[in-house]
């Protein structure tokens, strides 16, 4: 439950003076959010600039593009003969004259606001027009007595159609009138140290910048904020991690036999970094407490073997383990792969279950693993579903593509009988160490760091896409000699029709030359046809794979060896990483060509050198983040991972760092914020909303 504190700014906005339900509808599009925007939301809109009104020149001295503060006497009003023509006011100083022209405007108030013959105070941007200064639509028009009620320095916020700078001003003022004092939840020696103001006051603070530097990121108002949003964020992942620590897990020590088996008919040996992480997952299982723990690991450095070793101690303790994929695709891949490396004489049992999967066939599955005939379960969500009953699960394998959040993660937990589940997530994102603390927080971390033995590095050439037709007459070539090529088209904005329309485009493109050899994937496809264009290309009857992103980054076709990635400047590192890892699955040289349309930016040229230079995941998702910032290095956008309003994870680190490090002191010495503090810190959850954590916590 909500804090009653809390009511009033979780109020829609149109409970404040003179907002209406057509004012609320601008409000909704400009803040983004589902329905109509609560006073929270209001109050993070955070300013972008500051407009400077200082400035009062005569109009001699008025220049282009600035903002001025001009007094004035009002001359002629000359209204407009057509819809296109302004109404036109013209004024005067001892130096100059100046227009200012309305464009549909309303005569009378017009006439109200700069009566002929009167002085008046005006501000707003210079333009000139004919050689003349003009100010069209001032932000102010005030008679000389109310010169004070221009605000000198404004906050410039972000706009969308309908809302004017002042507009937004006056309501974000409104809604800062209603902001409750709330009790002190931050520690008051880090108060101190740091210079902070109150949440309220930080707050107002936000909202009156004084000076350009109150805009950055450094501000002291801003930084109180983002530490209130990043400790709420670490006391979810402190709470979780405190929760998995005192359910009791069960113990589950490998026995070998199985292991054993799967091991020798392996045509390779484990990697060092492999057998580590087989190790601390061991090491985990066997511990009596639940396990929550992330494998890393780029494209193809050998994730689904360790899943499996940490699967087969789970069986050989009579158990069964579950393992869950993002797409059908994906699934299907994973129970391929493993039904390939489980030898027969294990006796292991594995069975796929997805949405498509129906009638007869699907009954028999649940009867099977009721009955523990079933000891690998493979899917997508629907294996989690109340209607499906396991004999036993011991351990769930999240392949984590889809990114949960901790709060599925705590879902998924509870959903099983016993609540004694071991997870273990896997993810082919090496993520920054700053973004792992704030997303996966709650998870302790393996890394599978080496290449299997015997794959060659893949070769990366930056092109320009002026060299297109050289690069057709090679491709050619190459799949004259039978290789195969993804082809992946650019991420136009965000918007998955244009991305479809340039995917299709250069699909019919090069259907010219190579005909029916070229295959298009994107996410529009129904999953049946994906399936069937996928098989295709594992066939080889397709030879060039044209695909938007959407495509599932775990897809495994060993004989592609071309990676074609158009615009490729306009992707982040980490995700080109993550498409390049695509190919160089096999023993043959793989090659990624990085086309580019025009010219490179300073920084686009850094991003494409680093991945020509480094085919290192983890030291790539580093430079990635030190490239761009935190910016969308996890793709956070399209992610579903909540969404942080103040907090930079790039300017912000170091009080990630320290918000870290206080919640794990506090929930070690109030383990369900119990303390008057607890109740204090128990309403910082809910002004970020992530409460959610608690009530899983008091239900499970
Ligand atoms: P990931 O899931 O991390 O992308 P996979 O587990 O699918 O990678 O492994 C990619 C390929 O590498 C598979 O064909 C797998 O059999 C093979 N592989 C895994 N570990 C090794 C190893 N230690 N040596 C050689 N090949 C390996
Ligand atoms: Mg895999």
């Amino acid at each position: 439950m909500r804090p009653q504190k809390l009511f009033a700014l979780f109020a829609p906005i149109t409970t404040l003076p003179g907002v209406g339900p057509k004012l609320a509808q601008r409000f909704q599009v400009l803040l983004n959010t589902p329905t109509t925007p609560r006073i929270i939301d209001l109050i993070s809109h955070k300013p972008v600039d500051i407009i400077d009104r200082s400035h009062a020149p005569k109009i001699n001295e008025l220049v282009e593009n600035q903002i001025a503060t001009v007094t004035i006497r009002v001359g002629k009003h000359q209204p407009s003969h057509s819809k296109r023509t302004p109404y036109r006011v013209t004024a005067f100083d001892d130096t100059g004259e100046i227009d200012i022209p309305f464009f549909h405007a309303h005569q009378d108030y017009i006439q109200e606001a700069l009566p002929v013959g009167e002085v008046r105070v005006i501000s707003g941007k210079i333009d000139f027009y004919k050689n003349r200064p003009q100010m069209p639509h001032p932000d102010f028009i005030v008679p000389l007595e109310q010169r004070k009620t221009i605000t000198t320095i404004q906050p410039l916020y972000a706009l969308t159609a309908g809302l004017s700078n002042n507009l937004v001003h006056k309501t974000i003022q409104k809604a800062l009138d209603t902001l409750p004092t709330l009790p002190e939840w931050l520690d008051e020696t880090l108060l101190k140290r740091e210079k902070w103001q109150s949440w309220r006051d930080a707050v107002i603070a936000m909202h009156a910048p004084q000076q350009q530097k109150d805009i950055t990121f450094a501000n002291m108002a801003r930084q109180r904020l983002a530490y209130d949003e990043l400790l709420a964020n670490q006391l979810v992942m402190a709470l979780v991690r405190h929760h998995h620590k005192k359910t009791p897990g069960r113990t589950i020590k490998s026995t070998g036999t199985l292991r054993h088996k799967i091991l020798s008919a392996l045509p390779f040996t484990l990697t060092k970094s492999q057998q580590n992480a087989v190790q601390e997952i061991d090491a985990d299982m066997a511990n009596p407490h639940r396990m929550l723990r992330l494998l890393q690991g780029d494209v193809g450095s050998g994730k689904t073997v360790v899943a499996l070793l940490a699967m087969a101690s789970a069986i050989e303790n009579n158990a069964q383990a579950a393992l869950l994929a993002p797409t059908e695709i994906l699934a299907q891949q994973h129970y391929e792969n493993l039904t390939s490396i489980i030898p027969a004489q294990t006796g292991i049992s594995c069975a796929l279950l997805t949405g498509s999967i129906k009638g007869k066939k699907r009954e028999q599955i649940y009867a099977d693993l009721a009955a523990g005939k079933i000891d690998i379960l493979i899917g997508t969500h629907a294996i989690f579903q109340e209607s499906v009953l396991y004999k036993d699960l011991a351990m769930a394998v999240i392949d984590e593509q889809h990114r949960f959040g901790v709060n599925q993660r705590l879902a998924l937990a509870n959903k099983t009988r016993e609540h004694n589940l071991d997870i273990l997530s896997m993810t082919a994102t090496p993520i920054p160490r700053t973004l792992l603390l704030a997303f996966y927080g709650d998870m302790t971390c393996s890394q599978l760091t080496e290449k299997p033995i015997g794959r060659k590095e893949i070769t990366t050439k930056i092109v320009t896409a002026e060299k297109m037709d050289e690069l057709v007459d090679g491709l050619h070539r190459q799949i004259n000699k039978g290789e195969s090529v993804y082809w992946v088209c650019p991420l136009v904005e965000e918007s998955e029709m244009l991305n479809l329309t340039a995917a299709t485009t250069r699909y019919e493109e090069l259907q010219k030359t190579f005909g029916n050899q070229v295959g298009l994937i994107h996410g529009k496809m129904k999953s049946s046809e994906k399936e069937n264009i996928m098989q295709d290309f594992q066939n080889q009857k397709i030879k060039i794979l044209v695909a938007t992103t959407v495509i599932e980054v775990g897809v495994d076709v060993k004989h592609a060896t071309i990676m074609v990635i158009e615009h490729a400047d306009r992707f982040g590192l980490a995700q080109l990483h993550q498409l390049r890892g695509r190919i160089g699955r096999n023993d043959k040289q793989s090659t990624c060509l990085l086309l580019y349309d025009g010219f490179l930016s300073e920084t686009a040229k850094r991003r494409l050198t680093t991945l020509r230079n480094s085919n290192d995941g983890f030291f790539i998702a580093e430079e990635d983040y030190h490239l761009r910032g935190a910016g969308d290095v996890l793709g956070t956008r399209q992610s579903g991972l909540p969404d942080f309003k103040f907090a930079d994870f790039y300017e912000h680190r170091d009080l990630l760092e320290i918000a870290q490090k206080d919640a794990a002191l506090i929930i070690d010495a109030d383990p369900v914020l119990q303390s008057p503090r607890g109740e204090t810190l128990r309403m910082l959850l809910h002004l970020f909303e992530r409460d959610q954590a608690v009530r899983y916590l008091q239900s499970g």
